[in-house]
């Protein structure tokens, strides 16, 4: 049995009033909630072991770097990759990408092309423009059907010889979109072309196994997966890691420095310069418990029953829009009513105590062409529950009316 309201115990914020409501929280596409365990996982350090990593000699700091090593373990073990050389820490699924975007495209020339889709976060838009400043790269773009789908025809037809890398979401942050990546990433290798995965919005939603997907670089976040905010991974092929220069210089990414010549240190450690976020990485190996011992399929089972609960009920709203239809989407609902503002209902609905996010969603190229300004946007978590579903469709029909 899930158990959704032992499960919410875990998480005092949950508690919460706004405005005198109880607080509904939906905006966990944004960011999940932490339970006890992590943040008794971060107190732990800083009152019992808080030392800089593989620094030192002494108890401290070997326990502090045990602690950091242990996480990249359950990190190698939760997406199943085959060495944690493979695992880097950043600070976020963005720094993750900038990472790519800086060190793979090193090896990139002039007039080579990448491809990315119309639903990206600017996270994986903005670093491959960046980089286009340095050379002269040619981006490639997967429209989108009128369910959210990628067209995959298209897709298909926009390799050629120069094509160096696909950068895609595994789901959309807006549409909830679960794209075929296993067949993206089969088509782009026989194409001899690596693919990056955004996995920001499907990491705490679904099993991901890097090998089974034949994922080059795979990138998360901690903050999304009810983990401590500031610390991302970037999963990436050992050959493909060893080709890419350092990102960053400093302490911890070295083998030998002199002002003549520099050698860097082995992987993974040639991409983590300078002290990483020792703390939060030792607590992120809690979350990854708590969100196992759970189980990530009976999370997402129970988010998908949420979602099409909610879904029906909110299209007997008049003038209700949702964007992103596509079948086994994941637990996100983008919408809009008739051409109120997005901005409107949002406000409104935080006054009801209802969270949720309003506006592009770091994803403006999709607004363009959605032919819209924004949206708002409810997405679901472990720990929501049917009666929240309701308080929030409660609140929508007022704000609806109010809204004239
Ligand atoms: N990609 C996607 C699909 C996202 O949803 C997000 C977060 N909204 C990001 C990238 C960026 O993640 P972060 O801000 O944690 O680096």
């Amino acid at each position: 049995m899930y158990d959704v309201n032992s499960l919410r115990s875990d998480f005092p914020i949950l508690e919460r009033q706004v405005y005198g409501h109880p607080l509904v929280y939906l905006d966990n596409t944004a960011t999940t909630q932490t339970p006890r365990c992590v943040v008794e996982a971060i107190e732990n350090v800083y009152y019992n072991t808080k030392a800089n990593v593989h620094r030192g000699v002494h108890t401290l700091s070997q326990e502090a770097t045990d602690l950091q090593e242990a996480t990249r373990e359950r990190v190698r073990e939760f997406i199943n990759a085959k060495s944690t050389e493979e695992i880097i820490f950043t600070r976020g699924t963005t720094e993750a990408i900038n990472l790519v975007a800086s060190s793979y495209g090193d090896l990139l020339e002039n007039g080579d092309e990448i491809i990315l889709t119309v639903m990206e976060h600017h996270a994986n838009i903005v670093p491959w423009q960046l980089l286009g400043r340095r050379k002269r790269i040619i981006l490639r773009i997967v429209p989108i059907n009128e369910k959210g789908e990628l067209d995959m025809v298209a897709y298909r037809s926009l390799f050629n010889d120069r094509t160096k890398l696909v950068a895609v979401c595994h789901v959309s942050n807006v549409l909830g979109t679960v794209n075929p990546i296993k067949e993206m990433i089969a088509e782009a290798h026989s194409n001899g072309v690596p693919v990056l995965v955004d996995g920001a919005q499907a990491i705490s939603h679904m099993k991901v196994d890097v090998q089974d997907l034949n994922a080059d670089f795979y990138v998360f976040s901690s903050h999304k997966m009810y983990g401590p905010s500031g610390v991302g991974v970037l999963y990436g092929k050992k050959y493909l890691l060893e080709m890419m220069p350092p990102y960053q210089g400093g302490g911890e990414m070295i083998g030998q420095v002199s002002f003549d010549h520099t050698t860097f240190a082995a992987l993974p450690f040639k991409f983590e310069a300078g002290t990483p976020d020792f703390v939060d990485i030792a607590a992120f190996h809690t979350a990854i418990d708590y969100m196992t011992s759970i189980g990530v399929e009976r999370i997402a089972e129970h988010e998908h029953e949420l979602l099409t609960y909610t879904t029906e009920k909110m299209m007997e709203i008049p003038g209700m829009r949702i964007f992103g239809t596509a079948p086994g989407k994941c637990a996100v609902i983008s919408f809009l009513i008739g051409n109120e503002h997005h901005y409107d209902i949002g406000m409104l609905l935080d006054k009801l105590g209802v969270a949720v996010r309003t506006g592009h969603h770091c994803a403006q190229p999709l607004m363009s062409a959605l032919g819209i300004e924004g949206t708002v946007r409810a997405s679901f978590a472990m720990y929501n529950t049917k009666a929240e579903a309701d308080a929030f469709i409660a609140a929508l029909r007022r704000v609806s009316s109010m809204l004239g």
